[in-house]
């Protein structure tokens, strides 16, 4: 059982909706058993391989290596079995972790803005060789089905023992070892309850094959011309004109005509990987050839052809939904949408050893407030009565589809615990013939996956209906924030922006409440109430005690004192106009919020518009510890920590009241990221950052934030708790909320687009015929005031042989999910061994699925399953985040802000964050967009013009050869020189080209949680380099490995586990 305190359904609950004394969810482990892994025994052991034949690592960092150096290189690119230097830079084999820093990195950033990356001449940049692309042999096999599903070896299973450093050190109780051969018994994949009965499509590329005939080598090296900026391929048959060739079929398929290439695997490469000794570098002038490898544009645009067109019904259980990047529709049949959740394996190993087995993580990404399109139904509400919702006796799930009514309907079985519940007379139905209700269809929690219930008084705080919300003001006006036009726009905007304060119906005023402060350091509040003439300013200068001076006339409503505001709002700026107070407080900012919510007896948010450290004498003061020598080693996860352990416990108590903070930060400093923003992280807030903020240019994105932070919807004084089936339990939570025991996730606020990570943990075994199901409860107060309770249920298979979980995983989910393990796990843990861990685990990952369910193959072949075929590339986008392999030019504040926004993205945005979208602008016509092309270098013309989107940020790059027709319809000039880059919206020009764009920009703007400044940037001016941190698939600046050297890499990791 999960729990230990069965309750009638009756019984009243104090608040939370939670039985009591649910002891069985151990704590997570995991911050503990990240500490306690250090580098994997594989990984280390290839490095010191490395430190013998060949030069240092510090070497590659600088000039561009000699020739032969390039030349091992090369062959080591090929397999990354031999030596493997080339590949090392991002993989911090370096001896020291200090990520490459050189002195000419930060004297070439552009000042406006502090994540640019070096000049192209500082970066190692691809050496004139003439270099052979490999041609890839492509396979498609299907796993095989006579294979032992596990393995017997114990030279493979060891490593799996030995290194498992996500699913918890050995002293992680587990559940007992149950033996393989009853577990597992080997039997074809065919048999399992996959929706696609035909067998996964395994994609198996070599890199391994002929050596090419000399004049092909010559021809071939035709593709990668040496020196940036002359990468473009010539064109091909069926091209259009100067644009780079998308390659279609993708992942191995070689690209353009390449007669005789599928020939015998390369012998050299039989010599390579296992044996202590590298074998001799093959003969030079091998490199894989990028399309050879698999492309996420590829993924994507297969995806958005085959799964676009039917709308995606919930219905069939275990269904991996279409990718994030398709457009869909979902039609919700029994289970959540994605767009509520969206889970890393459809298929669950039956048990933690197979979990173990396989590294894949085990996890949900649940957005319970997500915002659906116009054309899916929002989850309907529910009333059951005074009774409250219908739940089990025992663990207190709510009604949901996976009840089992039974006795002709007088009771239901649980099918998370089994328990029987007797039906409530109010709530009877008779039963049809298959034993289904005969109302079913009627009620959404009997047959919808998402729904709402009214929750009675029993679920609301002390018994007592809550109070509508508030939302309070905090304008700081010291110097700098007055200096750089915040104050005045802020004013200006809250004067039109608080009549969309968010309401449940849109023809009726909104209920919440508003009120006023400003401050630098000592605060000032403002009575509005709608009988005075004039705003009154109350000043507190005592801040080391934080009281409120007054009740009556600072919470109101809008309408009712329109005007006193409306002076406020006016006076403000010019009160402040003057000021030289540059010292700033904060927190007794959030304590007298926090006071004041207190006394109206409410939930609410702080809207906090700050630009300086706070070092005035007050609590929370703060000291500038930025120390730039501290990253890259031992003690940089300090730097990410907060200061003190005032704003932890601060935020404790703001979530006891229900109050959210959100920071909107201006600074033109280091302000501390890290530590400001543990309030507004632990009580499910978000942090806005505008660095070197100035009103003409920056204007429009902090206004486009505020309007969307104030308005949309979301709820208050929420907590979340996740319910499981027998057999696996939640054991660990990421994102933005707070947490007093194991199972309750705490969120002061929980608005549309926070997304909230569960991962999930073994307790006992699970069964293929019941599966895995979850339920996702959060009971929140709505803007309006109502106490509501959203369910989303959610049913998954289980499986027990491992090609039935690689068949059906999410990779982009499983990308979200590791990227939140690790930028949390910095806090704790030093940043190279986070990076060495997460390579380790996913080598893990695709060596199971090699050993275990790829057809026997040469070691030389990379096999990829299908439906993680883009884990290598993703993977290494994470790595070489800023969060994980800071440029130099990167501040740690912002590193700070760029980890606490991970913390709570959903999918989609997590994938454009860590793979931006490229798209050529060619041809604009109709409704669809062009196809995105790869992230790298070599597929920009210099004739082109390319929208790339990062979810933070749009930017424009035009060629320097781009045609005239195509500038004139964007920019007004047929000219490259007249182009200013200082532009940030496109002019609005009469032609279809020009609307279509900027209907474009809007729409990527549209779908996103923050708004995207938009940047011109012009081929070869400084800013360039801005731009080319996020082609993604290139080598970065900072270290970080292309997606080609990175795939090789991986291959020798996962080639050193098999071996
Ligand atoms: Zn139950």
């Amino acid at each position: 059982p999960l729990t230990s305190a069965p309750r009638p359904v009756s019984t009243p609950q104090a608040y939370s909706q939670y039985p009591q004394g649910d002891s069985q969810n151990g704590p997570p482990l995991m911050d503990h058993s990240m500490a306690q892994s250090p580098v994997s025994q594989p990984y280390s052991q290839g490095a010191m391989n490395l430190s013998g034949p060949h030069p240092s690592y510090s070497q590659q960092y600088g000039a561009p290596p000699p020739m032969q150096q390039v030349t091992n290189q090369m062959s080591g690119m090929q397999i990354g079995s031999g030596p493997p230097t080339s590949v090392g830079p991002g993989y911090a084999h370096h001896p020291s972790s200090q990520p490459p820093i050189s002195a000419a990195y930060s004297s070439a950033a552009p000042p406006s803005y502090t994540q640019a990356p070096p000049p192209l001449s500082a970066a190692p940049s691809q050496p004139p060789l003439p270099v052979n692309l490999q041609p890839p042999s492509l396979t498609m096999v299907a796993p095989s089905p006579q294979q032992q599903p596990f393995p017997s070896a114990h030279h493979l299973s060891q490593p799996f023992v030995s290194s498992s450093p996500y699913l918890g050190p050995p002293s992680q109780p587990q559940a007992p070892p149950v033996s393989q051969q009853q577990s597992f018994p080997p039997g074809p994949p065919a048999q399992q309850p996959f929706p696609n009965s035909a067998p996964p499509p395994v994609t198996q590329a070599s890199y391994s094959g002929p050596i090419p005939p000399p004049s092909m080598s010559q021809q071939q090296a035709n593709h990668l011309p040496p020196g940036p900026m002359q990468q473009q391929q010539p064109p091909q048959p069926g091209m259009q004109g100067g644009y780079p060739t998308q390659q279609n079929g993708a992942f191995g398929q070689p690209r353009g005509p390449q007669p005789g290439y599928a020939g015998p695997q390369y012998p050299v490469q039989q010599n390579y990987g296992a044996g202590p000794a590298p074998a001799p570098a093959p003969p030079a002038q091998k490199r894989l050839d990028p399309d050879s490898i698999p492309s996420p544009i590829q993924v994507i645009e297969d995806d958005r052809v085959n799964k676009s067109s039917e709308p995606f019904t919930t219905g069939v259980k275990g269904q991996a939904p279409p990718l994030v990047t398709t457009n869909f529709q979902v039609k919700d049949q029994g289970n959540a949408s994605p767009r509520f959740i969206r889970c890393t394996a459809y298929n669950m190993p039956c048990t933690a050893d197979m979990a173990k087995q396989s590294q894949v993580p085990l996890a949900a990404v649940i957005k319970p407030l997500a915002m659906l399109p116009p054309d899916e139904t929002p989850p309907y509400i529910v009333d059951h009565g005074d009774g409250g919702p219908i739940r089990c006796n025992r663990c207190k799930a709510y009604m949901c589809p996976y009840m089992q009514f039974i006795e002709g309907g007088r009771r239901f079985q649980c099918g998370f615990c089994s328990c029987v519940t007797e039906v409530p007379p109010h709530y009877f139905q008779h039963l049809d013939h298959t034993g289904k209700r005969v109302d079913c269809y009627d009620r959404p929690e009997l047959s919808q996956g998402s729904y709402e219930f009214v929750a009675t008084v029993d679920y609301c705080k002390n018994n007592k209906l809550p109070q509508p919300p508030s939302f309070i003001f905090f304008i700081d006006v010291s110097y700098n924030a007055v200096k750089s036009g915040m104050v005045n726009i802020v004013c200006q905007e809250l004067k039109t922006l608080l009549d969309y304060l968010p309401r449940e119906n849109p023809e009726a005023d909104s209920v919440v409440r508003v009120g006023f402060v400003t401050y630098n350091k000592v605060l000032h509040f403002y009575n509005v109430k709608s009988s005075l003439a004039q705003p009154q300013m109350m000043v507190v200068s005592d801040v080391s005690d934080m009281f409120l001076p007054l009740l009556d006339g600072f919470l109101v409503g809008v309408n009712d004192s329109r005007m006193v505001i409306e002076s406020l709002l006016d006076q403000i700026p010019e009160m402040f106009a003057d000021t030289r107070e540059t010292e700033t407080v904060f927190g007794p900012v959030i304590q007298a919020g926090l006071e004041a919510l207190k006394a109206a007896d409410c939930a609410g948010k702080l809207f906090v518009f700050h630009s300086t450290l706070p070092i005035a004498e007050a609590p929370g003061k703060l000291k500038n510890r930025e120390d730039k020598k501290l990253v890259g080693t031992d003690k940089e996860k300090s730097l990410f920590q907060p200061q003190s352990g005032f704003y932890s416990n601060l935020s404790k108590e703001c979530v006891a009241q229900g109050c959210c903070v959100d920071l909107f930060l201006f600074p033109n400093q280091y302000v501390d990221v890290a530590t400001l923003g543990v309030v507004p992280v632990s009580t499910g807030g978000s942090v806005y950052k505008y660095t070197y903020f100035q009103a003409e240019t920056d204007r429009e994105r902090f206004l486009n934030d505020l309007r969307r932070d104030v308005q949309k919807p979301m709820g208050f004084d929420a907590v979340m708790r996740v319910r499981t089936s027998t057999g696996i339990r939640a054991t660990d939570f990421f994102g933005s909320f707070f947490m007093s025991n194991t199972t309750d996730v705490e969120l002061a606020g929980l608005d549309c687009d926070k997304t909230v990570t569960v991962e999930f943990r073994h307790d006992d075994k699970l069964s293929e015929d019941t599966g895995a199901l979850m339920q996702c409860a959060v009971l929140y107060t709505s803007c309006s005031g109502q106490r509501r309770l959203r369910v989303h249920n959610m049913a998954v298979n289980c499986c027990s042989q491992l090609a039935d979980l690689y068949r059906n995983c999410e990779t982009d989910t499983i990308i979200n999910f590791f990227s939140k393990y690790a930028y949390r796990s910095i806090l704790n843990t030093p940043t190279k061994t986070v990076r060495d861990t997460m390579v380790n685990q996913c080598a893990q990952i695709l060596a199971c699925y090699r050993k275990n369910c790829a057809s026997p193959s040469s070691a030389g072949q990379l096999i990829l399953p299908e439906c993680m075929k883009l884990l290598p590339v993703y993977l290494n986008c994470v790595l070489k985040s800023d969060v994980l392999q800071p440029g130099a030019d990167i501040s740690l504040d912002d590193r700070a802000y760029l980890r606490q926004l991970l913390s709570c993205m959903d999918v989609s945005e997590s994938h454009i964050f860590f793979y931006p979208r490229l798209l050529p602008l060619v041809k604009l016509d109709g409704g669809s967009l062009p196809m995105a092309v790869r992230n790298s270098e070599e597929r920009l013309s210099k004739g082109g013009v390319y929208l790339l989107e990062t979810g933070l940020h749009l930017f424009l790059w035009v060629g320097a050869n781009a045609q005239q027709e195509l500038l004139s319809n964007i920019f007004g000039t047929p000219t490259f020189s007249q182009i200013d880059p200082n532009m940030t919206s496109l002019p609005e020009l009469d032609n279809p080209f020009s609307q279509r764009l900027r209907e474009i920009i809007d729409s990527f703007r549209s779908q996103r949680s923050r708004y995207m400044k938009l940047m011109v940037v012009k081929q070869e001016d400084k800013a360039e380099l801005i731009f080319k941190h996020f082609l993604c698939e290139d080598k970065s600046t900072s270290g970080g490995a292309s997606y080609v050297d990175f795939l090789c890499h991986m291959h020798k990791e996962i080639r050193q586990l098999l071996s």
